[in-house]
């Protein structure tokens, strides 16, 4: 059978997640194309937590998500709707089902269903329901719910079915091969397949955009929205995600939660970004794109059918470049928590000295977390490790000892003149010294920050240091 998709008025795209476990990227990576495709269709992004799952489900994990979606930057539309709050809906439109006798109640136990199953593996076929349960009297089986256990199965009609996925094209499954599932659990717990299918209705559902591992149950769900009187939505599955060894992304692989790219110094813009070109690519190639770029070249259509590769590196490119041309203000924001070990000082600065802080940074950083070391010259003075070597070529004691006399310039273009002058060094002879004079190091931000931030008593203890280092 053909299955042609609703004619929406509206698009209306969901994330459904399950807080049954730490966030994924590969969570995030469909959250990201579901809202990039409302927003550029000017459509409605919708979150739905899947939670019926009791014993897995927890109220941590779905507050992960609802910040982990807020960290990112993407806005939902409505919800977030707790399908664990929506119990009395699916049952409501089970019963009518189980009256018609779509659905039938199975009292098969859990030793027989694996005695089916094991039965099936040594005849090489597929673990399908035989269907044992499926021609009890309708009567009868009402009689026995009473009294057993039992689950609802979906009675299965026909022998294949064909939809359009947006992004594959035509897609056929053997319905003989499907077997009669389960909709409604012996515990009286729709399965996700009922609850997604019901929903995916009732919310006017016109996308679902999701990945490729939930292919195998878009059939089971198109019969359930069929058997309800109601045409599907449109599909589209969103290609599987590899990591770097080749194998498919899970929680096994360095790096693939959400939480770690958080905690990785990553920022948003970067990890949107980042997410959004696993699986499409721009047609123009600039793969570093702003929010508003993203919008206006994204296309379902070119997202791509092959495996995408999970691409730290792409990540760490991108989160250098948007590093590059941040606003002070943007990396204070996001960078303020990566500010550990000289947190207090850096607090009680005043605000204008904070953003002159982060525009000394943002130029050497390639991860937030790089941050605390960035800032440690600022607020303390030590000379590092090989630093005597370092300058062995240069005449350091006497361009120390020439800034001290110039410790009074107001800036370092003016103190480094008249180093310059008192020396008669320059270019790296001249700034190398000074830079390790001033912070302790060879390497680090421009001087210009340095000498701007620091105080002249600072700065003039600071060349004492240094001078005493030399001579120990
Ligand atoms: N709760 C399912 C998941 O997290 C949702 C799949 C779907 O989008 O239908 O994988």
């Amino acid at each position: 059978m053909e299955i042609t998709a609703r004619q929406f008025r509206e698009v209306r795209v969901r994330f459904a997640p399950s807080p049954t476990g730490p966030l994924h990227a590969g969570n995030m990576r469909t959250a990201v194309f579901n809202w990039l495709y409302a927003k550029s269709a000017g459509g409605k992004f919708i979150l739905r937590i899947e939670d019926t799952d009791a014993e897995r489900s927890t109220e941590g994990y779905s507050r992960e998500i609802l910040e982990s979606l807020a960290w990112l930057g993407i806005g939902f539309d409505e919800g977030p709707h707790y399908q664990s709050r929506r119990m009395d809906i699916y049952r409501r439109i089970i019963a009518p089902m189980v009256a018609k006798n779509r659905v039938y109640p199975c009292f098969c136990s859990a030793e027989r269903l694996e005695e089916d199953r094991r039965e099936a593996e040594k005849k090489s076929r597929p673990p399908v329901y035989p269907g044992r349960c499926a021609s009890i009297d309708p009567e009868k089986g009402r009689e026995r719910t009473k009294t057993e256990p039992y689950s609802l199965r979906f009675r299965i009609a026909g022998d294949d079915l064909t939809f359009h996925d947006a992004i594959r094209g035509p897609v056929t499954f053997n319905l003989h091969l499907m077997g009669d599932f389960i909709v409604v659990r012996s515990n009286n717990i729709p399965t996700y397949n009922f609850a997604a299918a019901v929903d995916d209705i009732l919310m006017n559902i016109s996308h679902v955009i999701r990945g490729e591992d939930h292919l195998s149950n878009t059939p089971k769900q198109i019969l359930i929205m069929k058997a309800l009187g109601f045409p599907p939505p449109v599909y589209a599955h969103l290609p599987l995600i590899l990591a770097e060894d080749g194998t498919k992304l899970s929680k096994r692989h360095a790096n693939s939660s959400f939480r770690d790219l958080i905690d990785g110094g990553y920022l948003p813009e970067a990890v949107l970004n980042f997410l959004v070109l696993i699986g499409w690519h721009p047609a123009d190639n600039v793969e570093e794109m702003a929010a508003d770029d993203m919008l206006r070249k994204f296309a379902l259509e070119s997202v791509s059918l092959r495996p995408a590769h999970y691409t730290l590196e792409k990540l760490d490119w991108l989160n250098r470049q948007k590093l590059h041309h941040i606003a002070p203000e943007r990396l204070l924001m996001a960078g303020a928590p990566f500010i550990k070990k000289h947190a207090m000082a850096f607090d009680a600065l005043p605000l204008h000295s904070k953003l002159f802080l982060m525009s000394a940074a943002r130029e050497n950083i390639a991860r937030l977390t790089d941050l605390d070391a960035e800032m440690t010259p600022f607020f303390e003075y030590a000379p590092e490790d090989g630093l005597k070597e370092g300058l062995k070529e240069y005449q350091a004691e006497a361009v120390a000892a020439a800034l001290r006399g110039a410790n009074t310039a107001p800036d370092i273009a003016a103190a480094a003149k008249a180093v310059q002058a008192a020396t008669g060094l320059k270019g790296k002879t001249l700034y190398l010294p000074l830079r390790a004079a001033l912070t302790g190091r060879l390497h680090g931000p421009e001087l210009k920050y340095f000498y701007g931030f620091l105080s002249p008593p600072e700065r003039e203890r600071r060349i004492g240091l240094f001078l005493e280092y030399l001579r120990s």
